[in-house]
């Protein structure tokens, strides 16, 4: 951490925590307050967050977390932004996660709302359990394929070079140029397992608006419900077995139709 910005950082942030409070909201509204006072589905928050919902009642809006990150990624949330007030978010377009392999920001968390064990995985060699930022999900991001210039075939990387992940989270998918018989797309495809939601590619990206940005996970990710079994899966035939499966109405329709599909395949 540079030790120079210590004072002013800190002082900058008790200050906005001084005007966080309701009394010192100025303009703002009480519905506006309100509001700010809640999740927010559309925030990237610190690597170990939990979830958002969780997030919002656990953080002490203490500003440990963004004095710890030696390059200002993180902000806390002011009257106005649109976020609840006084918490801790990123803007990559703006400053993206550099992922430091200590992920200082994390252990200097006391309220729990940031979670060592969300950012820890146990290591082959000694079976220790040590941070690894790699395991992070503040996000994933998704390519605007209308907009992004390689889907054009134009020759253009920069979001894959970018991603400390290089050919793990985004991977080029070589294609053929039908229209100009005699080109190649090369083509950024996010691997969403993989993914961390650093945003090092949104923030890298050429054109004017971002062609690739980091979302949520709540916001990205859909839900498939407990009725869809996966019948190659272990895991799945083991929660079958154990009849972890929500009763649900649906799920005899969902069963019928998948092995009615089946069924006519194997026919044909
Ligand atoms: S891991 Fe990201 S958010 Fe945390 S300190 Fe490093 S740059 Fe900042
Ligand atoms: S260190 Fe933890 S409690 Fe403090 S602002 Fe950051 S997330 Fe909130």
């Amino acid at each position: 951490m540079k030790e120079d910005k210590m004072p002013s950082r800190r002082e900058t942030i008790r200050k906005l925590l001084q005007g966080a409070g309701f009394l010192g909201l100025g303009g703002l509204t009480w519905g506006a307050y309100v509001d700010e006072a809640k999740s927010a589905e559309l925030i990237l928050r610190p690597p170990g967050a939990i979830s958002e919902e969780d997030f919002v009642k656990a953080c002490v809006k203490c500003g440990e977390c963004v004095i710890a990150c030696p390059y200002d990624t993180l902000k806390l949330a002011e009257p106005g932004d649109r976020k609840p007030v006084g918490t801790p978010f990123f803007e990559p377009r703006k400053i993206a996660c550099e992922m430091c392999p200590d992920i200082p920001c994390v252990p200097v968390c006391p309220s729990g709302a940031l979670d060592v064990n969300l950012v820890s995985s146990v290591k082959e060699k000694n079976k220790e359990t040590m941070l690894d930022i790699n395991t992070a999900k503040m996000g994933i991001a998704v390519i605007d394929t209308s907009t992004c210039i390689a889907y054009w075939g134009i020759q253009c990387d920069i979001c894959y070079r970018a991603c400390p992940l290089m050919d793990e989270a985004i991977e080029l998918k070589y294609e053929r140029n039908e229209r100009t018989g005699k080109h190649a797309f090369l083509k950024p495809v996010v691997n969403n397992e993989v993914c961390t939601g650093c945003g090092l590619c949104e923030h890298a990206c050429v054109t004017e608006k971002s062609a690739i940005k980091v979302l949520p996970l709540s916001i990205i990710l859909g839900k498939v419900g407990s009725h869809y079994i996966k019948g190659w899966d272990e895991d799945d035939e083991k929660r079958m077995e154990e009849n972890d499966v929500e009763e649900d109405e649906n799920m005899d329709k969902a069963l019928d139709y998948l092995n009615s599909d089946w069924k006519d395949i194997v026919d044909e």
